[in-house]
């Protein structure tokens, strides 16, 4: 192998896209193109004295595949650059990656301020599992001019975000958000799965960690439920021991298809900004449509904060028709986009929230979260554009 691949000495000076391709390529300890899957639990020691430090390391990559592993380590490589990150981990799942963040930084009596448009499962966990731990959370609406600040305590260690948030879209201003926590010596920590890195990388923002469902638009490709959390090198190893002892480490294999799906993200992602756009300007000007929430239009109210922290506005999008049977008549009309929950892969996702996810929910309950009954929330992935608005504009004309 190269030794500029070899050692990272060239990963500085190239572009983000190259880097994609080729981080991670230095823990290849073979001749093979891609990091090979070692399918291994366990790793044999050399002597007694390799066995005893090894159990002594801080995330040895040669010990026990709960501990790492070589593939995964690669993975890690390779997570850390695309956030800009000193360093990272990989997890079994999305949710994995946030409880395993979360826990190190709270014990009983302290207090998080979070967004109240959170993905439901670490709602979950601020609402129902830390409170009985002594924990408390303070939801706030991120686009409210100074909600941050008010909700602050002198027990307030972590901010937790996610932008854009899901379905409105709404936009948190991440470089305001880390500004004042800093002032005030609060951790922050945001959920970068919806922009991914190659739209917004939090940390050059100034916000202390990220996590992912990398299950997303880093894997890509709908095949692999994984996580992923960067940050500096010290709270990466805070919050290794966690997951060494909460158990959500990835397979080898997952972390080799989540490891192929990044080489791709910046194409993948590209590709899905631009989709995305025209369907959002096509539907935004479509006499059925009453109202369409993506960032990159001029009238979304988080469309200036978008502009200055996102390089592209991402491939999700939000729309709205008249009532509950019209956005399930919808769905039901719809031939080339598929109904079904997740997003960020190669193929275009809706769903109908009031009739699925958030079906359970009382239509006040339902409005509190953001979610109209004619809502549908939209993963634009890789087909052609002109493809998926025929598809949404027969949908709309029978559906
Ligand atoms: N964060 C966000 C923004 C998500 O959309 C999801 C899942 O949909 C998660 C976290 C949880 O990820 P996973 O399903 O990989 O556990």
């Amino acid at each position: 192998m190269k030794d500029d691949l070899k050692t990272r000495s060239s990963l500085e000076t190239w572009d983000r896209s190259t880097r994609l391709v080729h981080a991670g390529a230095e823990a290849n300890e073979t001749s093979a193109i891609t990091v090979p899957i070692y399918q291994s639990s366990t790793f044999v020691f050399d002597s007694a004295e390799h066995g005893a430090d090894l159990c002594q390391a801080v995330h040895p990559s040669h010990l026990y595949t709960r501990w790492g592993n070589p593939t995964t380590q690669a993975l890690e490589l390779a997570l850390a650059d695309v956030e800009g990150a000193e360093a990272a981990l990989a997890f079994s799942s999305g949710m994995a990656a946030g409880v395993t963040a979360v826990m190190p930084m709270v014990k009983s009596g302290d207090h998080i301020v979070a967004a109240n448009c959170l993905y439901a499962g670490m709602t979950e966990l601020f609402e129902r599992v830390l409170p009985p731990l002594g924990v408390e959370t303070t939801f706030v609406d991120p686009a409210e001019d100074g909600a941050f600040e008010r909700a602050l305590s002198p027990q307030t260690v972590l901010i937790y975000v996610e932008t854009p948030a899901n379905p409105t879209l709404a936009i948190t201003d991440l470089e305001a958000v880390a500004e004042l926590a800093r002032s005030r010596g609060v951790f922050t920590l945001a959920d970068n799965t919806w922009a991914s890195p190659w739209n917004v990388r939090p940390l050059e923002l100034g916000i202390d960690a990220v996590i992912h469902s990398a299950t997303k638009y880093l894997g890509g490709h709908s095949d692999v439920i994984a996580g992923a959390a960067a940050g500096s090198r010290e709270w990466i190893d805070r919050v290794w021991p966690y997951l060494k002892i909460f158990g959500g480490c990835p397979s080898p294999h997952d972390a080799w298809l989540l490891h192929r799906g990044i080489k791709t993200l910046g194409l993948r992602v590209e590709r899905q900004n631009a989709s995305a756009l025209e369907l959002a300007r096509f539907l935004s000007s479509h006499p059925r449509v009453l109202k369409t929430h993506y960032p990159g239009l001029p009238d979304h109210p988080g469309h200036d904060v978008a502009r200055r922290q996102m390089r592209g506005f991402g491939g999700m999008l939000a729309f709205e028709v008249e009532s509950l049977d019209a956005g399930r008549a919808l769905l039901e009309a719809l031939r080339l986009v598929t109904h079904a929950v997740s997003l960020g892969g190669v193929e275009t996702l809706a769903v109908h929230p009031a009739s699925t996810t958030h079906a359970p929910l009382t239509p006040e309950e339902r409005r509190r979260a953001d979610v109209s009954d004619g809502l549908i929330r939209v993963s634009v992935g890789l087909e052609a554009a002109d493809d998926l608005i025929a598809d949404f504009e027969q949908a709309l004309a029978t559906g």
